[in-house]
This record gives structure tokens, C-alpha cells and sequence, in this order.
């Protein structure tokens, strides 16, 4: 049993089949050049979701082995090792793990071992739904409505026995792996803000159900309430499974619980992200809409970094990036504020918003970061027109009407810094030079003269020949 984003027992239909299957079960974790490449702060947190997996294995009688390596050598060497008979996993759906994936399973079979890979990550195949004439959605609406029918299969139980084999192959430790490395100070601070592990996921989504989720619909935009399921995380890891949600999400539902179809609808957006990923998957790289490349996006720049370290002097935009650093996470609505801000009132790309993003979110997920990102910016599929600029202060009197999502986050706005809002500084770099007596610094554009300048440049790209619609 091969695991990678599907860190969990209950509702893995590749644990399920291998448990099934004669013979013992060994569970394997790659650490492999693909998920070396991750993110400091989604490294760092898979490194706790397999240490959680690994001690819910051992509960179970079983084992986590773990090996570093490319996936192919090492699947190749267990093999060999330990005379298994076939590899179960769950499917991918990024380019390098379908890449990956696919050369192992010819590797597999040319070896004689069944190669088994199953569906799960998504609530349904990226490849199912499809338009009337064939084709894949771009549109988010007629995705939801070819999809809320179709029948989402009941979660498996976890498997009831694992069993051992007479002797295990060896594992490396995960200390040694230094998942956390790259986080250095910033660890300890979010690590207070981590639900971690399966156990763990499940009672949330049951905290969320059996109350929150009736005011989903009024509440899931308001940044200064905990309205929202906070599921993105454990999600991520597989800790749990979509169709866990699902599931839950329909019987509330079926109860009576006004805000629960807005939640599968939101759901379902991460499906939508996946589908898009799947059938184009230059959308985490390059412009998903052509006409886009010639934009006059900075690249980096001395205001990126402001933007990145929280002091754009911009209370809404700098509360939401700081949020970022301490938690590892940001409410939804900031998310397309500072992405907003970023990709218009700063003329840069959302490229480096992407790359900061995942590199800082303890919920990255390729493909709701790159549709995330590209639908701000307005080059993306349904995306938000260019000329929709968010602008921060009406934004924050509607979802933070009394300003304490502001002053929750961002130390040194409006009196009294908050003990969270301090945190800040134990988790930045040092190199940073920040403190919390630090003056909050003055606005880097007014937002008037960066909407006028994005909406110059929309208006010069677009007579210029371009075909975007600037209705
Ligand atoms: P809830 O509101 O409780 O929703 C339940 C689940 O539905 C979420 O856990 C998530 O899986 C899914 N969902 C909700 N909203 C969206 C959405 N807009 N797009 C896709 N799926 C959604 N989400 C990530 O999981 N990882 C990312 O890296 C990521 N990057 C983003 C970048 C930008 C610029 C933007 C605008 C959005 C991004 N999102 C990302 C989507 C969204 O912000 C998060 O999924 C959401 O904030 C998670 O909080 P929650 O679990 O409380 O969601």
C-alpha cells in the first residue's frame, strides 16, 4: 500500500483492497523529489500527518515503512525485498504525479506485479463529468449542476485487520527526514493552529455539522467569525476523504440544514479545481486564458515584499497576509483580497502569489491555489473580470464590520496589539528585522490612484488587440 495525499484509514479504497487481498499489507510512504519539492510550512505539516498515520498503523498492528528515494527505485526495491505481489495506491491528478504514476505501473507490470490504482482524492474522476458535447467544463455553474446528481459512493470503513508481515523491511526514521526544516522559527507558532490527523478531522467535520454549518450560507464570507468548516487542511493530506464530507454535508442537508447545500457547493469547488488541473494542466504555470502573456504584470518587486511580510499598510490585505504566516492558513474572503491587491493595486503576477502561497499555507493544494489565483487575476477559467478590483476598505466593512479579524491579526492597527497578533514576530524570520513596537507604516499606493493604474494598463492590453471582453 503505496500512501501519498491519502493519509488515512477509513475511506482509502487502495487500503481497503490491499487488506483485502491474500497476503500481508506493507504500508509505504516515498519521501520522493516530488514531495521534496514541496513548501516550508506544507512539508513541515505532512511531516505531522504521517506521524499521525504511522501511529494509527501501529494501533492497528500494522507499520508505516518510510523510504527516501525516487518512487519508481524504491517501489522497485521493496518489491524485490519483499516479494509483493501487487502495489495499491490512490490516484493523482497533477502532472508530475500522472507522469510518475504511469511509469510506475509499467515498471510494475513488466516485473509481473499488479500495479492497482483507485479513485478517492476527488469526489468524482476528473475525467466524468463532461458537457453535452463532450468536452470539460470551464464554467463553474453547469459543473455543479451535471454533478450535485450523480450518485457519490458511501465511505469504506477502515479495513478491519492489517496483516503483518513475518518480517518487516526496513524504515528509515522521519526525524531524519527534516520535513520541518525550512520552517525554522514559524513551526512552533502554527503548529498551535494544526488540527492534525485523521481522529482529529473527523471530529471537526462532526463540530462543524452539528452546528456551524446551518449558517454557512449567511456567515462563510465573514472574516472575523469561525463560520467555515476549516476541512482545506485535512483535505490536503487526505486525512479525510471528500466523500466523508459529502456524505455528512447531505444528511444535514436532508435535516433541514439551511447552509449545507451552499457547503457542497463549495465542496464541489475543489472538484471543479482538480477538473480544470486534469484537462489543462498548465493553469499552475502559465495563463490559462490566451491573450495574457503580453499583460504588463511586474515581476517581483520591492512592493511584493512588502506585500509578503504583511506591511502594505493596508490593514485588511496586511491582516490576512499575517494570518497566513502565523496560522498557515487565510479566511477564503482575504485570500481573494490580498490576491486582488497584489495582481491589480500592485500590478504583479500572481505567480508570485502563488509561489508564496505555497510555500506558506499548511492547505496547499495545486490546483485550488492555481485556480484561486488565476480567477483574481482575471486570467483564469470563469474568472473574475479584470476590471472587478477588490477594494480592501469596502471589503473590510462588509466582512469585518467591527475590525476585529484586523485587529485579531495585525499588531500595531488601532490600540492594544493583540497576543495573537504578537505572534507574528516570534514566527518571521529574523532576517526580517520587525518588532512589534514597529510604527504600522503608511499605505504603498493610494487604493483610487492602484485601481485607476490597474484598470489603464487592463484597458491598453485590451485595445490593444487582445480579445478579452471588457463589457
Ligand atoms: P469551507 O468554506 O468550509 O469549504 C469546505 C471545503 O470546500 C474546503 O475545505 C475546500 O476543500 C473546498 N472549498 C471551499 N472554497 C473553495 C474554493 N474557493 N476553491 C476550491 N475549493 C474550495 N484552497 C485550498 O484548499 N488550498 C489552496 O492552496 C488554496 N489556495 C487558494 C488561493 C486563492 C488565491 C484563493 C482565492 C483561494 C484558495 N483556496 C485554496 C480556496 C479556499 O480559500 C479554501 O479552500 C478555503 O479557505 C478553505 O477553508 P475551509 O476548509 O474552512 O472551507
Amino acid at each position: 500500500m503505496w500512501f501519498r495525499r491519502d493519509l488515512r484509514l477509513a475511506d482509502n479504497a487502495a487500503l481497503t483492497a490491499a487488506a483485502e487481498a491474500d497476503g500481508p499489507v506493507i504500508p509505504v510512504f516515498i519521501l520522493d523529489p516530488e514531495t521534496e519539492a514541496m513548501g516550508a510550512a506544507p512539508k513541515w505539516r505532512l511531516g505531522l500527518s504521517i506521524a499521525d498515520l504511522a501511529g494509527a498503523l501501529e494501533e492497528a498492528g500494522s507499520r508505516l515503512i518510510l523510504r527516501r528515494g525516487k518512487a519508481r527505485e524504491v517501489l522497485e526495491a521493496l518489491v524485490e525485498e519483499t516479494g509483493a505481489g501487487a502495489v495499491h495506491w490512490l490516484r493523482l491528478y497533477d502532472p508530475a504525479s500522472i507522469k510518475r504514476d504511469t511509469e510506475i505501473k509499467a515498471m510494475l507490470n513488466d516485473a509481473g506485479v499488479e500495479a492497482v490504482s483507485h479513485a478517492g482524492h476527488t469526489l468524482h474522476e476528473p475525467w466524468v463529468p463532461e458537457t453535452q458535447q463532450g468536452g470539460f467544463y470551464k464554467v463553474y455553474s453547469p459543473f455543479w449542476r451535471a454533478v450535485s446528481p450523480m450518485d457519490v459512493a458511501e465511505p469504506l470503513p477502515a479495513p478491519k485487520k492489517l496483516p503483518a508481515p513475518d518480517d518487516w523491511p526496513s524504515s528509515e526514521a522521519l526525524d531524519d527526514w527534516q520535513l520541518g526544516a525550512a520552517m525554522r522559527r514559524g513551526a512552533a507558532v502554527v503548529a498551535d493552529y494544526t488540527t492534525v490527523g485523521e481522529a482529529a478531522a473527523r471530529d471537526r467535520l462532526d463540530a462543524f455539522i452539528a452546528d456551524a454549518v446551518g449558517r454557512y450560507k449567511t456567515d462563510r464570507n465573514r472574516t472575523d467569525l469561525d463560520a467555515t468548516s476549516n476541512l482545506s487542511e485535512n483535505l490536503t493530506y487526505g486525512e479525510i476523504s471528500p466523500r466523508t464530507i459529502w456524505h455528512a454535508g447531505r444528511r444535514a442537508m436532508e435535516e433541514g440544514a439551511k447552509g449545507a447545500e451552499h457547503f457542497l457547493k463549495e465542496l464541489v469547488w475543489r472538484d471543479f479545481a482538480w477538473h480544470l488541473l486534469y484537462h489543462t494542466p498548465h493553469i499552475t504555470e502559465g495563463n490559462w486564458r490566451e491573450g495574457w502573456d503580453e499583460f504588463p504584470w511586474r515581476d517581483d518587486n520591492a512592493d511584493a515584499e512588502r506585500w509578503r511580510r504583511g506591511l502594505t499598510g493596508e490593514p485588511m490585505v496586511d491582516a490576512g497576509m499575517r494570518e497566513l504566516y502565523i496560522t498557515g492558513r487565510m479566511h477564503n474572503r482575504t485570500r481573494m483580497i490580498v490576491a486582488s491587491y497584489l495582481t491589480k493595486h500592485l500590478m504583479t503576477h500572481w505567480r508570485i502569489g502563488l509561489d508564496w502561497f505555497a510555500d506558506c499555507l499548511i492547505d496547499w493544494d495545486p490546483a485550488s491555489n492555481a485556480m484561486g489565483w488565476q480567477w483574481t487575476a482575471g486570467s483564469g477559467p470563469d474568472a473574475a473580470p479584470y476590471f472587478r478590483v477588490f477594494n480592501p476598505e469596502t471589503q473590510a466593512e462588509k466582512f469585518d464590520p467591527k475590525g476585529s479579524y484586523r485587529r485579531r491579526w495585525l499588531a500595531g492597527w488601532e490600540g492594544e496589539s493583540s497576543t495573537e497578533a504578537k505572534r507574528f514576530f516570534d514566527a518571521i524570520p529574523e532576517s526580517w528585522d520587525l518588532s512589534a513596537e514597529d510604527t504600522y507604516p503608511d499605505r504603498l499606493i493610494a487604493l483610487k490612484e492602484g485601481r485607476e493604474r490597474a484598470l489603464a494598463a487592463y484597458k491598453s492590453h485590451t485595445a490593444d488587440g487582445r480579445k478579452e471582453d471588457a463589457a
